[in-house]
This record gives C-alpha cells, sequence and structure tokens, in this order.
C-alpha cells in the first residue's frame, strides 16, 4: 500500500507533530478540563485570590469537576454563592463536542467527537455481563501505518490534549449516568457503595483507541492520574491497560510514571513478518521489545502483560507461528497472557481475517503451552467501533475528495 512506503518512521522517542497550546476560546474565559489541582489554584491566584484562598477553593473545584462530573459553578455547593458567579466568569467545565453517537445491536456505543480546532476522533464503550470498558483515543490518527489498521491510513495526527484525553471518560460517565449522588455539602447522606466501581457500568479503561499512547506520553499520563486520583475519577491503576504498537523507549516510564496494566501489539514473532504489518519494529525489534517488556515495572503473575495477536489468514496465523510465539514468551519469561484478535476488515484493507478453525488451532496451541490464550469477539462491527476500524468520517471525507482532486487534475 503507497501510505506504507511513504511512512517515515518517527525517531527516537516522540517527533510527533502538533502537540499544541490548548486553544484559547472566544470568550476569553479558561476551560479547566483536563487540569491539575495545582494548575487550577495557579490560575485562580492569577484571577486574584491570595495563595490560601487559591489552593482551597482549587481542591473543591478539582472534586466537583473530576468526582461528580459538575460542569456548572452553581452546583459547587460548598463554594460561597457570591464566588460562583466570580468564577462563571472566568472559566468553564467543557465536554468534547459530540458530532456523533451511535450505538451498536451488540450494545456496543461509539461517539465521534471533535477538538476545538476541529479534530474529529472517537471513543467507544463495550458493555459486558462482568464489565464496562471504555476504549480510549489518544491521538487523532496514528503516525504508525499499522499495516492492517485502519487509523494507521489516516493523515491527519495530532497528539490530545489532557483534557481532550480525560473528557473521553467523562463525556461517557455523562452518558451512561454514572457520576456519584449525594451532596458534598451533607456527607453523611453519601453511602460507601455511591463510590465504588461495583454495580457501575463504566468499570476499565483501555488506551486502545486512535492513536499510539507512548507517542503522547506526557498527555496520557497527565489525564490517566486524573483518572486514577482518589478524589478525581478514582478509577484504579488495575482497571486500565495501555496498549503500545512497541515504543521501547517509553516503556519503563509508563511503569515507573503511570503504572497501569501493559498491553503489547505483538501481532507476528518474526523480524519479517513484522517488519512488513508493525513498521515500527524497524526502530524496535521482537528481542528488544520483549527484553522491555520483561523490564516492565510491576509486571508479576498477578499482573501479566497482555500480547496481542492479530489474526491475519496465511500471514501470521500457521501452527509454527503459535509455536514461536510460545517460545519467545517463555525464552523471556514473561508474565504473559496472549488476545487473539479476529482480523477486522475496512474498505481496501490489504488483509483478510484467518478462518476461524484457525485461530481456534492457533489459540489451542497456546492454552496447551500453559498460556491463557482466548480469542476476543469483535465488538461494535456494524458502527465500524471494532478494533483497527476507527478512522473519523470527515478524514474519509477529506481524503475522497483529495482522491477526486487527483483524478480530475490527471
Ligand atoms: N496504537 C496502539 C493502541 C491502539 S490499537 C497499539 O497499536 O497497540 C488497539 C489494538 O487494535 C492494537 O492491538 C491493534 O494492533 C489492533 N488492531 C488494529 N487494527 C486492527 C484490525 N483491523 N483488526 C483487529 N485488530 C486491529
Ligand atoms: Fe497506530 Fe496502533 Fe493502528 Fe498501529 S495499530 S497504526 S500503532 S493505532
Amino acid at each position: 500500500m503507497a501510505d506504507t512506503a511513504l511512512m517515515s518512521i518517527p525517531g527516537q522517542v516522540d517527533p510527533v507533530p502538533a502537540p499544541r497550546e490548548i486553544t484559547p476560546r472566544a470568550d476569553g474565559r479558561v476551560d479547566l478540563m483536563g487540569l491539575p489541582r495545582p494548575r487550577i489554584a495557579e490560575l485562580l491566584a492569577e484571577a486574584g485570590l491570595d495563595a490560601k484562598q487559591a489552593r482551597l477553593r482549587a481542591k473543591q473545584v478539582f472534586h466537583w469537576l473530576y468526582h461528580r462530573g459538575v460542569t456548572d459553578f452553581e452546583a459547587m455547593t460548598d463554594i460561597a454563592k457570591t464566588m460562583r458567579p466570580w468564577l462563571a466568569e472566568r472559566f468553564v467545565i467543557g465536554r468534547p463536542e459530540v458530532v456523533e453517537a451511535q450505538h451498536s445491536t451488540d450494545g456496543t456505543r461509539k461517539w465521534l467527537l471533535r477538538t476545538a480546532d476541529g479534530h474529529d476522533f472517537e471513543t467507544v464503550f463495550i458493555p459486558d455481563a462482568d464489565r464496562g470498558t471504555l476504549c480510549v483515543s489518544s491521538q487523532v490518527g496514528c503516525t504508525l501505518n499499522c499495516r492492517f489498521c485502519h487509523t494507521g491510513t489516516m493523515r491527519l495526527v495530532r497528539n490530545l490534549t489532557p483534557g481532550e484525553i480525560v473528557g473521553q471518560v467523562m463525556l461517557a460517565r455523562d452518558a451512561l449516568g454514572e457520576w456519584p449522588k449525594g451532596r458534598m455539602d451533607m456527607p453523611e447522606e453519601e453511602t460507601a457503595a455511591e463510590y465504588s466501581a461495583d454495580g457501575r457500568l463504566l468499570t476499565n479503561i483501555v488506551m486502545m483507541g486512535m492513536g499510539e499512547p507512548l507517542y503522547n506520553f506526557d498527555n496520557v499520563r497527565d489525564a490517566l492520574k486524573l483518572v486514577m486520583d482518589g478524589d478525581g475519577l478514582a478509577l484504579s491503576k488495575r482497571r486500565i491497560t495501555l496498549s503500545t504498537s512497541g515504543v521501547v523507549p517509553m516503556m519503563a516510564r509508563c511503569g515507573e510514571e503511570i503504572g497501569v496494566n501493559l498491553a503489547v501489539s505483538l501481532h507476528a514473532v518474526s523480524k519479517e513478518v513484522r517488519d512488513e504489518i508493525v513498521p515500527l519494529n524497524r526502530k524496535y525489534g521482537i528481542e528488544e521489545l520483549l527484553e522491555a517488556c520483561a523490564a516492565y515495572p510491576g509486571a508479576s503473575n498477578a499482573r501479566r502483560i497482555t500480547f496481542e495477536y492479530v489474526m491475519l489468514r496465511d500471514k501470521n496465523d500457521s501452527d509454527e507461528d503459535a509455536r514461536e510465539l510460545v517460545r519467545l514468551l517463555k525464552q523471556f519469561r514473561l508474565p504473559a497472557k496472549v488476545n487473539l484478535i479476529p482480523f477486522n476488515p475496512w474498505p481496501g484493507a490489504p488483509y483478510e481475517c484467518s478462518t476461524p478453525e484457525r485461530v481456534r488451532r492457533f489459540s489451542d496451541i497456546v492454552f496447551e503451552a500453559g498460556i491463557s490464550a482466548p480469542v476476543r469477539t469483535p465488538r461494535g462491527r456494524d458502527i465500524d467501533a471494532a478494533c483497527g476500524q476507527l478512522r473519523t468520517a470527515a478524514e474519509k471525507k477529506s481524503r475522497a475528495e483529495r482522491d477526486r482532486e487527483s483524478t480530475e487534475s490527471a
């Protein structure tokens, strides 16, 4: 595919285009979404509060913002009535703009969202019997061009800000109606149950939407800190998984500074095949990647690393591939589980999904070697919400337009 030939593999760590300043709002107010407590305090001090007041108010605003999901300063009942309009004049608490909300026949929900500067990205919610997982995007598009991934064919790429990342979780909680009830100024009304993940629909987060999270490390870390903060969204790091295609130099920091579960998009066991389907492999090879996995802080038999493996017909799905996978995982003594993902097709994709018999056989070989290897059921295919299908409509249109233009000029 031409896209792959044109690709330049990003340099040492993080040369992704266009991190940006927060887009200023036309009304001059500052959006607090995505900001940490100390930054909120700074802004309040800049607006005129003395340092002690600013710290106290920042703590209160932070709690209402991230723990209660409140977007209106008037609802912040422990803040003086006169103070609330003062805040509302200077600040807002935003949400990503929803362009479209879709509901799959299997219960999966997808939101097409738009940034203030007009870029589209997506978030997917996947309900299961025992959990509900939100699949969060870290970038608009992706620089990495894995050949089986639709997101990788997107031209536009920019890092999402912490506010845009945590905003996806906030929006899902809004839509699912899952903010804790009770009033902060009457804490005795609250019961523990209202604060626990039990009984909630949204229980887990995976950084598996659009983009490569380790190429947007700082913003992903800052957003996930808000998600994990006990006074913020208060989700345990054990319920959060970050998936990387193998940005080796950032993996240790991911474990140390974020501490979430790791998933690695391995997808192939030979240099030849992985170079082809995950071009980043030309930069960080399989051995280097598996060494980084073996050294991942916090990995243990109780917290295993997930190896994702997309099943591509006649490409990476033979018995030998399965046996080599087992050998590699054992050689590097990895506390591992394998997640077999049937390839989700998209228009023009250069691969097909392995047959169900092949997938089962592959899974059996890995299971028989003592490594868990469930097959992931594709979810939300009818609304293009399944793994690797995310690619925003706006971008599709611009590409179609470009194609038409190039045909016309030819
Ligand atoms: N960029 C990160 C996270 C996002 S992709 C990464 O690559 O890990 C989430 C998962 O979906 C990855 O394992 C990715 O390889 C897989 N995937 C991408 N395209 C797919 C497709 N068409 N069918 C099935 N899985 C796909
Ligand atoms: Fe990017 Fe992940 Fe898709 Fe590869 S699989 S192109 S790293 S989003």
